[in-house]
């Protein structure tokens, strides 16, 4: 792809990135930050305040990244700073209990549907550790999970659909054993008959069946009505595990996650569920939690093997501790009114330039896709115009906003988008959607 031009200046950008990629495959430690699906240069951030980044050039953007979810209050929060500045000068880690574990697995398990959680330090080692705890509890192997889900580059989780519904699946990246994605099913989400076909012909072989709580690796999908309640229930039937990963919508999508907008509303809770992001504060910080009977079957009360070196990390859980106590409603009824704000903003620039589009949200998270029927699945979520969002994407950083650089994420906010930010958006939005209709 050609580089596409920009009005700003962003020659140590550009020379950082050409001396990262010396050192580091593609320049970046985690793929998307590369901007391989929009093309042109990363820009490489010096600092971050409530809702801005400023990257090495001085270049000042709105943040609708968000670190891709943790930062729920915005960049530096004072208080989550003055927390973990105290923490850090009694050292950082100890390899031993501490106190803010304690607390932050409290607040886990008053805030959300968990009798007991292990901390871990990403949402990957969280998922991959409660698949081994489900294979260990119910002492089978298989796993269903959903087309379009992510959860982390765990082997089994990065698997593709086999040749038709209910088969095993195959792996999804070089280096992944076909034994290990051989173990997975991959259905199309949001598909009652997919799931129920899978439990007919492999019932008792399953061990559990893992899906994002509400889909926002593909951009926002929401679970249509009653089907993670219809997940769980399936799940039970079969002696399966039903494993939630809130590690995206985990304290975000609502306070107490989607849980907060399924579950907890209709009465069900998931076996186990994975968190990350948000409950970290910006640190290294995930978990996974559950059924106390299922969670008692691990080291060093139960058999199943799992530890960590920096696991429940005192600084991360401190930030993470901070963060959540902070997270009261009225951060969540901001960030809901800012969305509305802003998707209403974009619908309306979308709509007078012309462009096909459509806005799905699951409470506060939200994305728009470049196509204008709605989005169940992740078949349906590919159908959109790429070009179009590369254009919208850069025509948006051009102006100061940073939106993900792709078109398959989220669009995250925080308490710290004030006035001043929205308007800012909103003001880039009208030429950003004009660049799109070209
Ligand atoms: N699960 C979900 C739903 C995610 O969105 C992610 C990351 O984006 C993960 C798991 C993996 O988390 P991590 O990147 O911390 O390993």
């Amino acid at each position: 792809m050609t580089s596409p031009s920009t009005q700003l200046s962003t020659a140590r950008s550009a020379e950082l990135f050409d001396r990262a990629r010396t050192v580091t495959p593609g320049g970046v430690n985690s793929p998307v930050r590369a901007f391989n699906a929009v093309g042109g240069t990363p820009r490489f951030i010096r600092s971050a305040q409530g809702a801005w980044l400023t990257d090495v050039d001085g270049n000042a953007y709105v943040d609708l990244i968000c670190s891709w979810g943790p930062m729920l209050l915005g960049h530096a929060h004072p208080e989550v700073q003055a927390a973990v500045l105290e923490a850090v000068t009694r050292g950082t880690s100890y390899g031993t209990p501490t106190v803010p574990e304690v607390e932050l697995a409290e607040e886990l398990v008053a805030r959300t549907s968990v009798e007991k959680v292990r901390f871990v330090s990403s949402g990957t080692e969280a998922t991959m550790s409660a698949i081994r705890l489900a294979r260990g509890f119910t002492g089978r192997e298989l796993i269903i999970k959903f087309s379009g889900c992510y959860h982390g580059h765990v082997d089994a989780l990065l698997a593709s659909a086999g040749s038709g519904l209910a088969t095993l699946a195959v792996p999804g990246t070089p280096g992944v054993p076909e034994s290990s994605a051989g173990l997975t099913i991959v259905l199309p989400y949001n598909d009652r008959a997919a799931v129920t076909a899978a439990f007919a012909e492999f019932g008792d072989r399953i061990a559990c069946l893992i899906t994002e709580a509400a889909p926002g690796n593909m951009g926002v999908v929401p679970p249509a009505p009653g089907f993670n309640a219809f997940l769980a229930e399936t799940c039970k039937q079969n002696g399966a595990l039903f494993i939630s990963d809130e590690v995206m919508t985990g304290f975000r999508a609502s306070k107490l996650g989607q849980w907060g907008l399924d579950g907890a509303v209709e009465g069900w809770k998931p076996d186990l569920v994975t968190f990350g992001k948000v409950m970290g504060g910006g640190f290294p910080a995930a978990a996974f939690g559950g059924r106390a009977d299922v969670m008692s079957q691990l080291s060093p009360e139960g058999p199943v093997y799992q530890a960590g070196t920096l696991s429940g990390n005192p600084i991360a859980t401190t930030a993470g501790l901070a963060t959540l106590r902070l997270a009261t409603d009225d951060v969540y009824s901001h960030i809901t009114t800012a969305g509305e704000t802003i998707k209403a903003a974009a619908a309306e620039a979308l709509t007078k330039a012309g462009v096909p589009h459509v806005i799905q949200a699951s409470g506060t998270m939200f994305s728009v896709f470049f196509k204008d029927t709605a989005v169940t699945n992740f078949s349906e979520a590919s159908e959109q115009d790429l070009p179009a969002y590369t254009a919208f994407f850069h025509a948006m950083l051009d102006r100061g906003v940073y939106l993900p650089p792709s078109a398959y994420e989220a669009w995250f906010l925080s308490s710290a988008h004030d006035d001043r930010a929205i308007q800012h958006v909103l003001d880039a939005l009208p030429a950003a959607a004009e660049a799109a209709a070209v």
